[in-house]
């Protein structure tokens, strides 16, 4: 290599001009153990990228003699994409990646020691699933009380923290999977061998197998390896870590940049007590502090701290800025979620209208559901956007599935929604018996649909399959019934849960499994918005239409856990309300540790922000296709008073007769899960039995609190008036704006009664 050796020369070279004295030692101190800990914006992703030229551009390692891990594919190619600018030359052949990416690329050559060939696939999760199925029916296991996604879910912990089927403890008979889940993770990796598969956790497990047991290949890793780098350290799992420690063991050239404050990925086996323990793992470890920020003003960067401060498992730090203070964070509160994302699209709208580029401005939202309101806003605006991380709404598998159902609720002769449901949730419609409908259907120039009703009344099926077949028929022939008298969310509703779709997610333990019932309920929620279930299915497919040729500058829409690592000029964090944000079930699952990884979340969407930050939160929030008083989040008490500014624009829409809202009476309103615990109000009863498993929709006798003949009422859309007739949960309100129309009871809040 052709290389000037800057060592040697006193000029500074030019990746190293501009960092601080802090930074620029943990640059250059290359050799020997070196933890950067420090917070957000500190530039530690900057150091690493520019310790990564310091050691190709002085010559101490070739690419191929460098392990760089850092968090995501993208930032990867970023890390790579600066580097070769800062070089001038593009880079081959080096080591960076994820830890996926780069232990599976380390286990091809020595995949034999693990009994698998070079060529190995790697399975996604619906083949995994496939094969705990399988397992879990040859050992007996109900598969409804003991789902293979929460074995699987199991397993993969297990393979988060290095644990290999003989590292684990037989368990009892009786309970989860009659105590045999150590039985079937050993039969599940006997499986995949015998298929020449690993799955993604044993992408590393195996390669640290491999390691421990052959101290040769172990011996030539950490030779080749003159230097390891590791991005985001806060988030590795314990399998991730002791593979770490192991390749760095005999150089000890090992650099890792993390920030506790910003451990959010703990519910995926993630341990923080890895960098906390770096210091013992590697003796004499030089640790730097980074306290300078660089990317966000003042006012952002002290809304963050004292947010965080409030968490007590921390090493806490300090952290300066020398921008000015900017703006103060915004903390805007609005009428209900609508609104919400309306007023953040006009204000996006202004911002660009000022000059500031899409790219620089993204929505952070807390849970994948709360992307629709958002996407579904882009689109009527014509404001291009992307998701990151993550499909948009309606292309998410389990939404697609529901509107499956829908297409062929609506249109019987839809094939294709036809054949992606008629046997999901299973029902025993295989292959053959599709091949079967097929055929008879092209022959007689007939819908699947249609084919189906016509088999089933003679003795072609087999008897099972016509029962089942039969039944299918019949619920959609019924579920059109319905149609005619009850409105079409309500009939979604029934659908997904007589058909035993939504019992099948909620039997679901895995991590996933309440993201996706969060998003059907979001899904049912926006098909009351419209009029007739054929008005839904055209929106969602112009909807569909409209996202596909999205090119060039877009705002980036994303989860917060999907925010990790990157900037923005102007961030918007909505939905900042107890239940969402802090999520509840995090707490209910996790307490206080739960709180506090939630808190971290929150300290990562307001650090991505470089000169705005907006926080909101809504008085009437319409969850899962319920109206409830949302509460403001616990998180904005915290956020200090010197350092934001609040807006409101709910004085304007509530008249002075109407019942405050949650956040301005200061007192506890029955939130939707006190609502269901306590069995009140009816969409909450029936979602009381929507979880104690019974599907039907029982009508509820109308009680004090529903609306009803002669109450004054509120509706989001149509303003206020008097209910003139009601009809089990259908009203007939005179608006006084709109006049008479006929609506939802759950959709109108009743605000008082007519004296
Ligand atoms: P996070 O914790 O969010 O991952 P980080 O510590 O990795 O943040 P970086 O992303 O590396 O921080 O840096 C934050 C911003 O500050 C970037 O825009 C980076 O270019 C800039 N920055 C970092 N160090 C300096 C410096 N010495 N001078 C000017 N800008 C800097
Ligand atoms: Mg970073």
């Amino acid at each position: 290599m052709n290389q000037p050796d800057f060592s040697l020369s006193a000029e500074v070279p030019p990746y190293l001009e501009g960092l601080n004295p802090a930074q620029r030692a943990a640059v250059e101190a290359l050799d020997g153990p070196v933890l950067v800990l420090a917070g957000a914006g500190t530039g530690k992703t900057r150091v690493l990228t520019a310790r990564l030229v310091h050691l190709l551009a002085t010559g101490k390692a070739l690419p191929a003699q460098i392990l760089a891990v850092t968090f995501t594919n993208k930032a990867a190619g970023e890390v790579r994409a600066r580097v070769s600018e800062m070089l001038g030359r593009s880079v081959d052949g080096w080591f960076l990646g994820t830890f996926h990416a780069l232990a599976a690329r380390m286990l091809r050559p020595h995949a034999e020691l693990v009994g698998l060939k070079p060529t190995f696939t790697i399975l996604d999760e619906d083949d995994q699933i496939r094969l705990i199925k399988q397992l879990l029916a040859a050992e007996n296991i109900d598969d409804k009380k003991s789902p293979a996604r929460a074995v699987l879910a199991i397993i993969s912990r297990w393979k988060d923290r290095g644990l290999l089927p003989e590292d684990i403890r037989h368990e009892s008979k009786g309970g989860f999977a009659d105590g045999k889940v150590p039985k079937i993770y050993a039969l599940y990796q006997q499986r995949l061998k015998d298929l020449n598969a690993c799955d993604f956790g044993d992408l590393l497990l195996h390669h640290l197998t491999i390691l421990k047991t052959h101290p040769d290949i172990l011996a030539e890793a950490q030779n080749r390896f003159l230097y390891i780098l590791v991005d985001e350290y806060q988030d590795t799992n314990t399998a991730q870590y002791l593979w770490l420690r192991l390749l760095a063991q005999a150089r000890k050239n090992i650099c890792c940049v993390g920030d506790e404050d910003q451990s959010i990925y703990g519910w995926r086996g993630a341990e923080v007590g890895n960098i906390l323990r770096f210091e013992e793992d590697f003796p004499g470890a030089s640790v730097v502090r980074l306290e300078q920020n660089y990317r966000s003003t003042g006012h952002i960067l002290a809304a963050a701290s004292h947010v965080i401060a409030n968490n007590k498992m921390r090493l806490g730090k300090t952290l300066w800025t020398s921008a000015d203070m900017g703006e103060p964070v915004r903390v805007q509160s609005l009428w209900d979620g609508e609104e919400e994302a309306r007023w953040i699209c006009d204000e996006i709208e202004s911002y660009q209208r000022k000059g500031v580029a899409l790219s620089e401005v993204a929505v952070m939202v807390r849970a994948g559901f709360q992307t629709r309101a958002f996407e579904e806003r882009f689109i009527q605006l014509g404001i291009p956007y992307r998701v990151l991380v993550g499909a948009r709404f309606y292309e998410r598998a389990e939404v697609r599935d529901a509107m499956a159902y829908m297409r062929l609720l609506a249109l019987p002769e839809d094939d294709l929604a036809f054949e992606r449901i008629v046997n999901v949730p299973k029902r025993g419609v295989g292959p053959a018996a599709l091949q079967q409908l097929h055929g008879y259907a092209r022959s007689a120039h007939v819908s699947l649909m249609e084919a189906t009703a016509r088999l089933v009344e003679t003795d072609e099926l087999k008897p099972k399959l016509r029962q089942t077949l039969r039944r299918f028929s019949e619920s959609f022939s019924r579920w059109r019934g319905l149609l005619q008298t009850l409105p079409h969310s309500e009939v979604a509703q029934i659908v997904l849960d007589d058909s035993g779709y939504t019992g099948m997610w909620q039997a679901d333990k895995s991590p996933e499994a309440p993201g996706k019932l969060d998003n059907l309920k979001e899904l049912v929620g926006a098909m009351a918005e419209f009029d007739t279930l054929f008005a839904f299915l055209e929106h969602v497919s112009l909807v569909m239409e409209a996202t596909g040729n999205a090119e060039g500058e877009q705002v980036s829409l994303m989860t917060l856990h999907g925010a990790k690592g990157l900037e923005f000029d102007l961030v918007f964090l909505p939905g900042w309300e107890e239940e969402i944000f802090p999520s509840r079930r995090s707490i209910d699952e996790n307490g206080e540790a739960g709180l506090e990884e939630e808190r971290r979340l929150a300290y990562v969407g307001i650090t991505r922000a470089k000169r705005r930050a907006v926080i909101s939160y809504v008085a009437n929030r319409l969850l899962y296709g319920n109206w409830i008083n949302a509460i403001p989040s616990r998180f904005i008490e915290e956020l200090p008073e010197p350092h934001i500014l609040r807006h409101s624009t709910i004085g304007n829409a509530i008249n002075s007769h109407m019942r405050p809202s949650a956040f301005e009476r200061k007192e506890h309103v029955p939130s939707l899960w006190d609502q269901i615990k306590a069995g009140q109000s009816h969409s909450a009863s029936r979602q009381v039995k929507q979880i104690e498993g019974r599907a039907t929709v029982i009508p509820t006798p109308r009680n004090s609190d529903e609306p009803n003949v002669g109450d004054k009422v509120f509706h989001e859309k149509f303003g206020h008036g008097f209910v003139r007739r009601a009809d089990h949960d259908k009203l007939e309100v005179y608006f006084e704006r709109k006049g008479v129309m006929k609506v939802m009871a759950r959709f109108v809040k009743k605000v008082g009664t007519e004296a």
